[in-house]
């Protein structure tokens, strides 16, 4: 127990090593963003055709040429195949694989054929690495911290894929879910009735809201899996916490909405989990303060 007791005492070493920990974090968060849609969607293209085989009105000869094309499928997990530069296929390297340092070495371009590799891959290391070592200054090396970060870390690959693929996908926000009832059956961050009552409320509010703005529009207005999210931070966090972080994700999304509506010119499909899980990270790190200033400011 003398390496916790390290921690713990010396918060300089304890910040150091939690920021190299985000670093590699952050280096497999990549891997993630990039892969897991991939990975749903291969499943979902076999489902597709199992489903298919199954109905009587769709002959074999019918099914063939697509099941054919699926069989093609190089099958993808998150270890395999190798990660390689999409432009050349040249096979990366341990070397050419250490968060940031690599990057910067390589100038941010591949060294096969010298196509330039995306700021996203050491930038998501870096606030990874930085969000890392936030928590670990909020909560210390303590059980709260470490299952803060398992928070954290996983928001940030939600944001990702989100923003990407507009896909929460259920594979990451069911056991975040469970894993936030876990912890507060100890009453790590709340209460275990008021964790139930945030997972209850965070789905119901959105949801709620969904059905009204469907039945006055006829639209979808958001998708299924922010009423998850939301529910995930519920069960995190509690019920309290649920109005700030509606409101401020609102907020956000209005301002970064408006100015990408500014930069592009028109409405690109819209996702709106980044900002239920940036106001979700801000409401576990400073929402207790937000609301007590707020509170004492308001008299209430
Ligand atoms: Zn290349």
């Amino acid at each position: 127990m003398q390496f916790w007791q390290v921690l713990q005492d010396s918060p300089m070493v304890a910040w150091v090593l939690f920021a190299v920990l985000g670093l590699c974090v952050g280096s497999f968060l990549n891997v993630v963003i990039y892969r897991m849609p991939q990975m749903m969607i291969q499943e979902w293209r076999q489902a597709s055709v199992d489903i298919l085989k199954e109905q009587e009105d769709i002959t074999e000869a019918q099914i063939k040429p697509i099941a054919d094309s699926i069989a093609q499928d190089i099958p993808m997990t998150l270890s395999r195949p190798a990660s390689r530069c999409p432009q050349c296929q040249h096979k990366i390297r341990w070397y050419e694989n250490i968060p940031v340092v690599s990057w910067v070495l390589l100038k941010g371009r591949c060294s096969g054929c010298a196509e330039p590799i995306s700021f996203r891959y050491p930038l998501v290391e870096l606030i990874t690495a930085l969000l890392t070592v936030v928590v670990i200054y909020q909560f210390g090396v303590t059980v709260q911290g470490l299952s803060a970060l398992v928070l954290v870390w996983t928001l940030i690959a939600l944001t990702g894929i989100d923003f990407d693929t507009q896909l929460l996908p259920d594979r990451l926000t069911f056991p975040l879910a469970g894993l936030g009832l876990a912890v507060n059956s100890q009453s790590w961050f709340v209460s275990p009735s008021q964790s139930i009552w945030g997972l209850l409320l965070g789905f119901l509010v959105l949801w709620v809201v969904v059905q009204l703005f469907y039945l006055l529009t006829k639209k979808q207005g958001m998708g299924q899996g922010d009423f998850k999210l939301l529910a995930v931070l519920g069960a995190w966090m509690g019920p309290m916490m649920l109005p700030f972080i509606i409101l401020f994700s609102s907020l956000l999304g209005a301002v970064v909405g408006v100015f990408l509506m500014r930069k592009h010119g028109e409405s690109r499909p819209f996702a709106f989990g980044p900002y239920i899980a940036i106001a979700g990270m801000v409401a576990l790190l400073y929402g207790q303060r937000i609301m007590d200033w707020y509170l004492g400011y308001a008299q209430l």
